[in-house]
């Protein structure tokens, strides 16, 4: 079949267009359409299919096939017909200034640092760019500046086909193997790359490249990058969340950093000082029976921490095996064995058989749960236990 005319490759700005349909072909309940010329850019470079509608049915996706554009529809296209496409200009012009913005970035990178853009995704959530050298934050910094500062320059962008002559004598990035029908990009003083996609026609229209994070890879760096209309929603988004966390903090926008800073410092302080509290009245509420040297005792909704409290209390004050319960639902008792004599895993282990338990630990200390509703039944074991 004859290629298609692209008429995306000289008029980026094209968003409505007529043509005549060469073929329609139902592909599982969807119909494949063939235009003889298309403004609307299938999916490739690292860019997504243009969405929009050919004579208002909703076009699903555009791929190409040999120079062939495909656009995939809800609905049939009488072979013939003059039908008239329409793209979905918001999406197609916020992807422009993200890849105009990704050429000015890549070339900049290039004409600073040497390094290559060797990997290349774009999504609504940022670019990511790879290129095959490290860069230091501050490198980040400058490259963001002398990006933006190309912007506001708006510089010409142009998309032209060299002959082999010229190819000759031309440097460009993402140098190809085949360079039959090569289309290059230049954007004036900045960059010169092969691509085949839709370009802003002056880099001012890009607004505003923002580098948002940056990973190292393979030796070299992963940029997320947003450009044009998405760093303006990037940015009214970041500014939203800055505003609720200025009312909830009750700062001003400089302040909100510092200001989270010291409302986790005083939680982690409030938080120990909750814990050396509810240490001392576990152990005030502690009953606590002495057997022989050795000791055993109750309480309820104890945790750990507190019991581990408890019984260092205990031992401070001689008692060489404790075995504290607590009491913290219906189905029974937390338990921790601690002792400075004894190996409590065999207590531990004989605790769990009676008990239908499970927990474990070291020879001085272990801690565990068992099944039991009843209190009784627990001290007659730690007496027994105790007297041995
Ligand atoms: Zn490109």
């Amino acid at each position: 079949m004859k290629k298609t005319e692209l008429i995306y490759e000289n008029d980026s700005y094209c968003a409505e267009f007529e043509a005549t349909v060469l073929s329609c072909i139902e592909n599982d309940g969807r119909y494949d359409v063939v235009l003889d010329r298309t403004a609307f850019f299938p999916e490739g470079g690292g860019q997504a299919a243009d969405k929009g509608t050919i004579d208002g049915i909703l076009v699903l996706d555009v791929q190409v096939n040999d120079g062939v554009v495909i656009h995939t529809v809800e609905s049939v296209c009488p072979i013939g017909k003059k039908v008239t496409g329409k793209i979905d200009w918001q999406t197609r012009f916020t992807r422009m200034q993200r890849h105009s913005g990704e050429h000015i970035l890549s070339g900049t990178v290039h004409s600073l640092f040497g390094y290559n853009n060797v990997g290349f995704h774009m999504s609504e959530t940022g670019m990511k760019i790879d290129f095959d050298g490290p860069l230091t934050q501050p490198d980040i910094d400058r490259v963001e500046k002398e990006v933006n500062f190309a912007v506001w320059k708006n510089l010409k962008v142009t998309a032209f086909y060299p002959t082999d002559e010229e190819i000759k004598n031309i440097e460009y990035r993402s140098k190809l193997d085949n360079i039959e029908n090569l289309r290059l990009v230049e954007i004036e003083g900045v960059d010169c790359c092969a691509c085949c996609a839709p370009h802003v026609a002056r880099t001012g229209e890009v607004g505003l490249v923002k580098i948002i994070d940056s990973m190292p890879v393979k030796g070299g760096i992963r940029l997320t990058v947003l450009a044009g209309y998405e760093a303006l929603c990037d940015y009214s988004m970041l500014n939203t969340l800055n505003k609720q966390l200025m009312k909830t903090l009750s700062v001003t926008r400089e302040a909100v950093s510092n200001a989270a800073k010291r409302q986790t410092e005083l939680i982690d302080t409030l938080r120990h000082e909750k814990g050396e509290l509810s240490n001392r009245l576990a152990w005030r509420e502690l009953s606590v029976v002495k057997v022989n040297n050795s000791a055993y005792a109750f309480s309820e909704n104890s945790s750990y921490d507190e019991l581990i409290y408890c019984a260092n209390k205990l031992a401070d004050e001689g008692v060489e095996t404790s075995l504290l319960f607590s009491k913290n639902d219906d189905d029974g008792y937390i338990y921790l064995i601690s002792s400075r004599e004894r190996d409590v895993r065999e207590i531990v282990k004989r605790l769990n058989t009676t008990f239908n338990g499970r927990g474990g630990g070291k020879p001085n200390y272990a801690q565990g749960r068992v099944v039991c509703d009843s209190t009784e039944k627990l001290k007659s074991f730690a007496e027994n236990c105790l007297n041995e």
